[in-house]
């Protein structure tokens, strides 16, 4: 199996490390990975530019992008032909709920899917320290066991807890809506500052990714390329015919209104159309 790893933290990251040395045991393995941290980039891609890249030692075969994760993967897939699967992580902070749009980690194995291989991104709780990272080996040896068989599942987005988790569960993204913040404040010479912030309002869904990480478990989400709500597009299909059989009953209405109120006007008089075509007897 052909494994490329990528991330948005960039290539020197501890987290990206930790995923290639676990996931050299399923497979011939190639790193391809921005050369500096592109956090939050999303699916940024750079096609107006040329992009270069270097080989970097970091202990495996490993180059380092000048470009976005997006870009990595574009320009992995491209140097190494049949790549099976793209993994990106392990990235240092959760991608979950809303922070999926803007996510550079799965943005890497959402372009792998775009190009016609699979991906799957994983990211993990940071909440002070940097985590044990041999002590999170055994889990994603379990996650990758669990995953990488699934060939059939195009995009699997993972999120590790804090702390050690209490098993692995399959979850669904949580729609978290947010009370947006600003607080005013000074700077040292005492200009105005504005700092804005947002918080998450309301509870999160049993059996969602916020909830089950919260619960300390490993949640994996299937994620998919098509953001139709087909639900909504049915709906509105089914309104659009409506409204189009309501337009043409209105429209046979108005036109015996008119009729009628011309000859109303003319009495008995037969309609004959005028020289500039209205239907005016005079
Ligand atoms: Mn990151």
């Amino acid at each position: 199996m052909r494994i490329l790893i990528s991330n948005d933290d960039g290539v020197y990251s501890p987290g990206l490390s930790a995923l290639g040395e676990v996931a050299r045991e399923f497979g011939e393995i190639k790193v391809f990975a921005p050369d500096v941290d592109r956090a939050a980039s999303g699916h940024a891609l750079s096609p107006g530019r040329p992009i270069t890249w270097k080989h970097s030692p970091i202990g495996i075969e490993a180059c380092r992008v000048d470009g976005t994760p997006a870009d990595c993967v574009a320009v992995g897939c491209a140097l190494w032909s049949d790549v099976d699967v793209v993994i990106a992580g392990i990235n240092l902070g959760p991608n979950l709920a809303e922070k999926m749009w803007n996510s550079g980690t799965l943005a890497a194995a959402k372009e792998a899917c775009l190009l016609g291989s699979r991906g799957i991104a994983i990211s993990r709780e940071v909440p002070g320290d940097e985590p044990d990272y041999e002590a999170l080996k055994p889990i994603l040896r379990r996650v990758l066991s669990l995953t990488l068989p699934l060939r059939d599942i195009p995009l699997i987005n993972v999120n590790l807890p804090a702390g050690t988790p209490k098993g692995i569960l399959w979850t669904h993204q949580s729609v978290r809506y947010f009370r947006s913040e600003i607080t005013r404040y000074k700077d040292p010479s005492g200009n105005p500052l504005s700092w804005f912030s947002i918080s998450p309002i309301g509870d999160d869904a049993p059996l969602s990714d916020v909830c089950e990480t919260k619960r300390g478990y490993v949640s994996l989400t299937p994620i998919r390329l098509d953001l139709t709500d087909h639900e909504a597009l049915r709906r509105c299909r089914l309104l659009s015919q409506e409204d189009k059989s309501v337009r043409q009953l209105s429209l046979g209405a108005r036109l015996r209104q008119f009729v009628q109120a011309i000859r109303n006007r003319e009495g008995n008089r037969s309609l004959v159309p005028a020289e500039n075509g209205t239907l005016d007897g005079k």
